[in-house]
């Protein structure tokens, strides 16, 4: 090998080492603000459509409510990145029991039979399942009136499984819907005689002209809870729970829930 040729070798290998060692330098602080949790993971929550006021459109059709806000300045308050999905209740869990998201907030109860297939965040809202007639409807006082008569449901819900659990009690057919509105829409146009839905959802809807009223006690419920798959994404819980402490002490948990529930 001439003189030349060796020097270029060197020269060449040198190089080599340098570059090398460049790549692992840069490599090294990416690695390192990745230890203890994937920084730059956009965490998938779905949610559910008409719920309001935990979830709805707004009349620009953004999604706003008491969820989509506490989820929004949690994920500020912790630094995290988060893509919605809009997807119905029952579609939502079925997605996070699928692993196709991440996380639940759909004014979620809190029931020991989904403590088996989910971890939930401490609860963030007490409630209860209560039954809504037709504003109209003078003949409906109680349960017993409901003998002989359909009553409308929500796929996959506490007021589903509740209404289940009283109908041959009472001797009434349920009819099953997918979301919130469209089980309203079945009382109203007076198909069925009455719905069971979550307490504050139906009050929120009466104040805002649903003809619908309540005329029965509502029943103990379960709390409200954001939801991830069992031994999944406990990161992601944490962080949500911190969070959510975070915002009860300095005011803004508060301050959202003013924003949709008026006395
Ligand atoms: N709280 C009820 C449940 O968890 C209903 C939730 C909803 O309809 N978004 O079953």
């Amino acid at each position: 090998m001439s003189l030349l040729k060796k020097f270029a070798a060197a020269t060449f290998a040198l190089t080599m080492t340098l570059s090398l060692a460049a790549c692992g330098g840069s490599d090294a602080p990416a690695a390192d603000s990745n230890e203890g949790g994937d920084a730059a993971k956009t965490y998938i929550i779905a949610t559910d459509t008409t719920f309001a006021p935990f979830e709805f459109q707004n009349e620009s059709g953004e999604y706003v409510g008491i969820d989509i806000d506490l989820l929004a300045a949690i994920a500020e308050d912790q630094g995290f990145e988060y893509e919605l999905q809009s997807l119905g209740f029952n579609a939502a869990v079925q997605a996070l029991e699928a692993g196709q998201a991440d996380g639940v907030i759909a004014g979620m109860s809190i029931t020991d039979e989904r403590k088996e297939k989910f971890d939930f965040s401490e609860p963030y809202f007490d409630s209860g399942v209560v039954m809504g007639i037709a504003a109209d409807n003078e003949e409906i006082k109680g349960y017993e009136d409901l003998a002989g008569k359909k009553v409308a449901v929500k796929i996959g819900t506490e007021g589903a499984s509740f209404a289940d659990s009283i109908k041959d009690q009472y001797g009434f057919e349920t009819v099953v819907f997918d979301d919130s509105s469209a089980m309203y829409m079945d009382v109203t146009v007076g198909n069925s005689a009455a719905c069971f839905e979550d307490y504050p959802v139906l009050g929120y809807g009466i104040t805002q002209n649903v003809a619908l009223k309540m005329v029965t006690e509502k029943e103990q419920g379960s709390s409200y809870g954001f939801a991830v798959g069992k031994e999944k994404n406990a990161e992601l819980l944490e962080m949500f729970n911190a969070g959510l402490a975070n915002l009860k002490e300095n005011g803004k948990y508060q301050e959202i829930l003013d924003t949709y529930i008026q006395e």
